[in-house]
């Protein structure tokens, strides 16, 4: 053997602006796969990954590198699912496919209305989901080949996502005769 990465399966990222179905269809593809959920956002929450508050963005900054050396060996055995909105901080190595999930402005803008977050903050996530902020980062740190974008606007969607990651995955398992 030539490597002990990919051992237990792929390593798939999905990312996207904040309410464009991430963790909804991150745990619908854990659920049906044998892959391992890792929630970013919950990992930083339970160990208080975090570095500098950002008062303008009313939230913590999260500390990267504790991210990294908590999950690096994790990531390594590979058959993980990784949910995250941001994706230009991981090692470029840890990921064999990326999804960026995107939404209509108007869908994302009544999503994100629902949570308590602030005008400001709807209105920037809406911008950055306009402009293609994280399909960008996405395509900027991984390669183009490896880099997929999802419509995540109905349940429609929703469907079809998970169809094309599962199969993702069967095609990879075909591929690495694993
Ligand atoms: P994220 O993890 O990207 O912030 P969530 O998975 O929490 O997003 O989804 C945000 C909201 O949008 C949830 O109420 C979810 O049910 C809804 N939602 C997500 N994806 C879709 C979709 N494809 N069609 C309809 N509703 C969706
Ligand atoms: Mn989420």
């Amino acid at each position: 053997m030539t490597s002990d990465i990919h051992f237990r399966g792929p390593n798939i990222l999905i990312c996207g602006t904040p309410g464009t179905g991430k963790t909804t269809l991150s745990k619908e593809v854990a659920q049906e796969t044998c892959l391992n959920y890792i929630s970013i956002g919950d990992l930083a929450k339970e160990n208080n990954f975090y570095c500098n508050y950002d008062s303008e963005l009313q939230s913590y900054e999260l500390d990267e590198d504790k991210v990294i050396d908590e999950i690096d060996d994790i990531m390594k055995e590979g058959g993980n699912l990784i949910d995250y909105h941001g994706c230009d901080f991981f090692p470029e190595r840890w990921f064999d496919v990326v999804f960026v999930l995107r939404t209509d402005n108007t869908t994302l803008y009544e999503r994100l209305e629902k949570r308590d977050y602030s005008e400001k903050k709807i209105q920037e996530n809406v911008q950055a989901e306009i402009f293609q902020v994280l399909l960008d980062e996405a395509l900027d740190s991984y390669k183009p080949e490896i880099v997929f974008e999802l419509q995540s606007n109905t349940p429609e969607d929703m469907d079809e996502n998970l169809n094309k990651i599962k199969n993702w995955i069967q095609q990879w398992k075909i591929e690495n005769k694993s």
